[in-house]
């Protein structure tokens, strides 16, 4: 599904270049539960912008479901991005004047679907995640973890292969973070694929795979299936991050 080989990005800052990421080697396939972890600045969100195809990079190579994503027109990604892809970010991005309903029905607006059709799909996709009383509310009259939902609502809506979710209990209390990894888990128990941001360790070590990201590489990359030795990596990793 992503498969990327020694992928850099730099910025240009003034007169200087700052090298976030100096050389990833990637692969996660189909129906993988992963998060990206690292300290602040370590380049988490740079990454996760150029898997969603948001960002270019400067050197190496990214496929995504086989695509070879580089140089490619706006058109064309933007085009991938509708066919595969949802995003979840940590300030849920709600548009602010728009009921809940109408925020999750957005990306069949985009699509040209028509306001009765998409609303009606929005509703399913509400209800999906037990938001259906409040599809008339406005996102001020949200809390945060509903806010969330309806953000993940309006990710799934375009049926994507992948969800990258940015620090997606960042805004959120630690019960409620735990009940937006759940949904997120049952996400991907669906068969689809789900890659989050987080320098929470707690929140990584909900997925199935964590790659620890330092100095703009990946130092390791820990498995959540052989338990004693995840417990072994995650307190290295604790102590490392
Ligand atoms: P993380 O998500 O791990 O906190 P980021 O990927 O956001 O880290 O940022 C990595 C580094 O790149 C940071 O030093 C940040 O200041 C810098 N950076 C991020 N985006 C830009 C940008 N658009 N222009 C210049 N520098 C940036
Ligand atoms: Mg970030």
């Amino acid at each position: 599904m992503i498969s990327l080989n020694n992928v850099h990005k730099s910025y240009a800052t003034g007169s200087n270049s700052l090298h976030v990421l100096k050389g990833i080697d990637l692969e996660i396939k189909q129906g993988e539960f992963v998060s990206i972890m690292g300290s602040s600045g370590s380049g988490k969100s740079t990454l996760l912008n150029i898997l969603g195809i948001l960002d270019n990079y400067d050197d190496g190579s990214y496929y995504l479901n086989g695509n070879l994503v580089k140089n490619m027109s706006e058109k064309h990604a933007a085009k991938l991005r509708n066919e595969l892809v949802g995003f979840v970010f940590q300030s849920f991005n709600l548009i602010s004047f728009k009921n809940a309903m109408e925020n999750v029905a957005l990306p069949l607006y985009y699509q040209g679907v028509n306001r009765k059709k998409r609303n009606k799909i929005a509703l399913e996709y509400l209800d999906k995640l037990g938001l259906l009383p409040w599809a008339e509310h406005m996102p001020n009259e949200l809390s945060g973890g509903q806010k969330q939902r309806v953000a993940i609502a309006r990710s799934l809506i375009s049926q994507p292969k992948i969800i990258f979710a940015d620090e997606p209990t960042g805004a959120l209390d630690t019960s409620t973070s735990y009940e937006v990894m759940e949904i997120l888990k049952d996400i991907n128990n669906e068969g689809i694929t789900v890659i989050l941001v987080t320098h929470e360790h707690d929140i990584a070590a909900m997925t199935q795979k964590i790659i620890r990201l330092k100095d703009g590489k990946i130092a390791e990359i820990i498995k959540n299936g052989d338990l004693k030795h995840f417990q072994e990596q995650y307190t290295k990793a604790l102590e490392t991050a």
